[in-house]
């Protein structure tokens, strides 16, 4: 169950292949860009309703951490449930020490880390002008030392950008450095905001995670319920989600918990409505609300 702690698009990173597409004013300004206790009451609604999630995620369609409340969110949640809290976050602020506390109260954090060095850095994620390669991944190496959850990174890699040999042996280094949990390996399946962001095959992956050590692992971009349960779709549902990532029908059924004819029948609906559109990408067929094809 995700909550979205910024608005569109705020983010430090104008990441190449954000899915969200560009972002317009990369920024660190941090500031109570949604309420908490407004978050907060959204989240006892829908878990009053019987959604019962594996995590309660902080994140969305843009950097989390920058709103300045996140610490208070993740008390609030934690003094009401005990299901555990994941924030989502490209890792750009954690050097900062207000950031780092916020944060050490979540069960787990995710942050990226898709170069190995500044080049790669402003080649592959373009962050706001104040915030370099080593200030970030200083950052992460200080969090992990004083956060005592879960720590799983995520590489994002791009064919012909960071998919070698010798890009792997410069992560391996930063992972030996920053110690994480886990090491989650994704690539562009879904539209990126760049059309010339292409994905790395599953093989690829596969040889990179030999590389990268024992931590690895391809990731899917969402995890299958396995409830065999289904819930009724709802066009508010649909757009909520199709609002911050395009998605494909299997997308949507999983994430939602519906089953694939109830999510057909609700994107046909959609469709016909002009509220979202098609796009097609490596063969597969994604939906999303915005008004461009970003790919
Ligand atoms: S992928 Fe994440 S960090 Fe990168 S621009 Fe998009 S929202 Fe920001």
């Amino acid at each position: 169950m995700g909550l979205d702690l910024v608005p569109f698009k705020t983010c430090s990173y104008d990441c190449i292949y954000c899915q969200l597409g560009r972002t317009q004013n990369p920024t660190v300004t941090r500031q109570a860009y949604v309420s908490p206790q407004r978050l907060l009451d959204q989240l006892l609604v829908r878990l009053e309703k019987g959604v019962h999630p594996d995590y309660i995620t902080l994140g969305g369609s843009g950097e989390p951490t920058l709103n300045d409340q996140i610490g208070v969110l993740i008390r609030r949640i934690k003094a009401h449930t005990r299901i555990p809290v994941a924030v989502l976050t490209n890792g750009s602020l954690l050097g900062d020490p207000d950031v780092c506390d916020a944060l050490l109260e979540a069960d787990v954090v995710l942050p990226s880390l898709d170069a190995c060095d500044e080049t790669g850095f402003q080649d592959i994620n373009r962050p706001h002008p104040a915030i370099a390669f080593d200030t970030m991944v200083k950052g992460l190496i200080a969090f992990r030392k004083r956060f005592a959850g879960g720590l799983w990174l995520e590489i994002f890699v791009i064919k012909g950008i960071n998919d070698t040999e010798k890009q792997a042996e410069g992560f391996r280094r930063w992972i030996d450095r920053i110690n994480p949990d886990r090491v989650h390996i994704n690539t562009a399946v879904r539209p990126p905001a760049e059309a010339s962001v292409r994905p790395v095959s599953r093989e690829q992956m596969l040889r990179l995670c030999d590389l990268l050590g024992d931590k690895a692992e391809v990731v899917a971009p969402f995890q299958r319920t396995s409830t065999g349960q289904t819930r009724p779709c709802r066009d508010r549902d649909l757009l909520n989600i199709l609002s911050r990532r395009p998605c494909t029908l299997e997308d949507l059924s999983s994430a939602l918990g519906t089953s694939k004819s109830e999510i057909t029948q609700g994107v046909n609906a959609l469709l016909a409505m002009g509220k979202i559109h098609r796009v097609e990408r490596q063969g597969a067929v994604y939906f999303q609300s915005h008004p461009k094809d970003p790919g």
